[in-house]
């Protein structure tokens, strides 16, 4: 039997990801990518990899976003495009249960997209230019609930009649990564 766990675009390739700049909090997620990647190839579990919706909509340069500036029709509806070939490989391992068994999600907590316990919330947008920034960038806080990638992705795993369960990377709480290697 094969153990399959889906995973975050990032998890695999942090090239994808918002440049950040507080170090302590990079170092102790990068630290937990690497133990789960490590506990995932030795145990032979297999990654498969979700598509990373913010880079493929904004590119490299894009500012850190907000839940509420994805929680649109259009970024939902891409997300949806993005995961539709993810959708019916699920369908296709899932079908033959002697062979395969897929163990779960693995999201990043605090992501907008594709955080699975906690989201990063705040009333972003507009022009930096004329305003006072300062209680904008104050307003931007970690809460619990999914992300938007998250979100579309359980809507179509419903559609579809699949269950799985769902955790998101975080270094704070890192045993939930690490729990769902072990299912
Ligand atoms: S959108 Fe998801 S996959 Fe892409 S960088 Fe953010 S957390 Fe990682």
């Amino acid at each position: 039997m094969q153990k399959i766990l889906i995973v975050s675009h990032c998890l695999l390739n942090t090239a994808s990801k918002v440049e950040r700049f507080k170090e302590e909090s990079v170092r102790s997620e990068e630290q937990l990518r690497r133990e789960v990647l490590r506990e995932a190839v030795d145990s032979g579990v297999q990654l498969l990899q979700l598509p990373c919706p913010e880079f493929v909509m904004y590119g490299s340069l894009r500012w850190g976003h907000t839940y509420e500036q994805f929680d649109n029709t259009f970024y939902r509806s891409r997300c949806r495009e993005l995961l539709e070939p993810v959708v019916q490989q699920l369908k296709e391992y899932m079908a033959d249960k002697e062979r395969f068994r897929i163990l779960g999600i693995l999201g990043i907590d605090g992501s907008p997209s594709c955080g699975v316990r906690y989201t990063c919330r705040g009333q972003w947008g507009g022009e930096f230019g004329g305003r006072d920034l300062e209680p904008v960038l104050k307003d931007v806080r970690l809460e619990k609930g999914q992300g938007v990638l998250m979100e579309v992705l359980g809507e179509m795993l419903s559609e579809n009649g699949l269950e799985l369960p769902m955790e998101g990377l975080f270094a704070r709480e890192p045993q939930r990564a690490l729990e769902l290697l072990k299912k």
